[in-house]
């Protein structure tokens, strides 16, 4: 089956075009700057031709055409008749605590996707938006949702619940929700292939570490616990978000400097994290460079944000009564051989023992031969997983 993945923003959308079949891509691309002047799509085809579309993209139904235009087109596309797009798959943010697997759109679940537009003001909407413009343009066309909460909503209320009067949690559905779940899913199933056992045997810490950061306990195939919590804002240092922080921390700064409710949440989620410690950047490539010319922030940013992911490796282990395999992935986790070696450092008495010549050669298992623990690098492939589920569910609806 042809399957087109959608990920929306609320100015950008990322496209791949894939056969789920040999679950090659086909075609993959990303659109900035909808609704602003100089929009920008860029395109590229699995042979490696690439191109760059400047335009005016005011909307995401208009993004949506050009999408279907360059996979169209004569020089650049993939396909000759839109016909061949056998499905729409999105990535959708927040399915609240109504969605705890990916599902086929109907309007039920296009309600449901707008009730949970209060959990996720910044997201929901633009997967909204995303769903309308493919409804409108490919009207015939199935639509799956795929949602970034559903492998953690099933979590025990041990793990979801905050300790405030539980009203609130029924009133306003204040709970932890977690996020990156397809990602956290995708490599917990592929590190139980790689170990040859059923993932049902096996006790899993994920750790997804990219410009958001989350790490999830996986006992038996099934999120037990993770980092994040009613917002991605919960839970590891990231980039630019504090992860935790003690609650009086916020009203004490508000107090202090005056600030609005907007003006705090942009501080907690775009200048705190790696960059608002350091006060050089967000990036952990820069902050591992700086780290080696000696920047005392950006060292203190460097050992916050790896201590962090160890206190949570230790936490998970006690969660799960024990650990057979903890997995690295995302944008810092699947490269930087200097993140995983610290967080790894000290941990023997767990039995993770980090193979140091493996680590730096970025092989798949990390670990030394005689560690009682896995230690694993797993690219993620969230695409892949909507690719699949949408086949597989459009299949089943026919
Ligand atoms: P992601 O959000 O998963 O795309 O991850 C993006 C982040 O990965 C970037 O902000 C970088 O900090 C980080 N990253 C990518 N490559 C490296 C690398 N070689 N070393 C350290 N961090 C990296």
């Amino acid at each position: 089956m042809k399957v087109l993945v959608i990920n929306c923003g609320s100015s950008s959308l990322k496209y791949q075009f894939m056969d789920t079949d040999d679950q090659i891509v086909l075609a993959k691309g990303l659109i900035e700057r909808i609704g602003m002047s100089g929009a920008i799509l860029t395109h590229k085809r699995s042979d490696g031709d690439t191109v760059r579309i400047v335009g005016e993209i005011l909307d995401h139904t208009l993004a949506i055409q050009y999408v279907l235009g360059v996979l169209l087109s004569k020089n650049h596309g993939v396909i000759q008749d839109r016909k061949e797009i056998d499905a729409v798959g999105h990535r959708v943010a927040h399915g609240g605590e109504t969605f705890s697997s990916s599902v086929l759109l109907t309007n039920e679940v296009m309600q449901a996707i707008e009730d949970n537009v209060e959990l996720a003001p910044l997201h929901n909407p633009a997967n909204i938006k995303g769903i309308l413009a493919v409804k409108n343009i490919l009207p015939d066309v199935p639509q799956c949702c795929v949602f970034d909460t559903a492998f953690h909503v099933k979590m025990p209320a041990k793990a979801f619940l905050y300790g405030i009067p539980y009203e609130l949690y029924k009133r306003y559905k204040i709970r932890r929700y977690g996020f990156h779940g397809t990602s956290h899913l995708f490599v917990s199933k592929k590190a139980a292939e790689i170990l040859g056992q059923a993932p049902e045997e096996l006790k899993i810490i994920t750790l997804h570490l990219g410009n958001g950061c989350s790490m999830t306990a996986v006992d038996g195939g099934k999120s037990v616990d993770t980092t994040m919590g009613f917002t991605p804002l919960e839970g590891l240092l990231m980039g630019t978000r504090t992860g935790d922080i003690d609650p009086s921390v916020v009203l004490y700064i508000m107090g202090k400097e005056g600030l609005s409710l907007s003006e705090i949440t942009t501080l907690l989620n775009k200048h705190s994290g790696l960059a608002g410690v350091s006060g050089e950047s967000s990036d952990m490539r820069e902050i591992v460079e700086a780290v080696k010319n000696n920047h005392v922030r950006a060292k203190y940013a460097f050992d916050m944000f790896c201590y962090r992911a160890k206190k949570y490796i230790g936490s998970y282990a006690a969660a799960m009564g024990g650990v057979d395999a903890i997995v690295f992935t995302g944008g810092i986790g699947e490269n930087s051989s200097d993140v995983r070696e610290e967080i790894c450092k000290g941990l023997e008495f767990l039995g993770i023992e980090l193979d140091e010549e493996k680590n730096s050669k970025r092989e798949t298992d990390l670990s030394k031969s005689g560690s009682r623990v896995k230690i694993l690098r797993i690219p993620t492939n969230e695409e892949l997983v909507i690719a699949l589920d949408t086949a597989r569910i459009v299949s089943e609806s026919k």
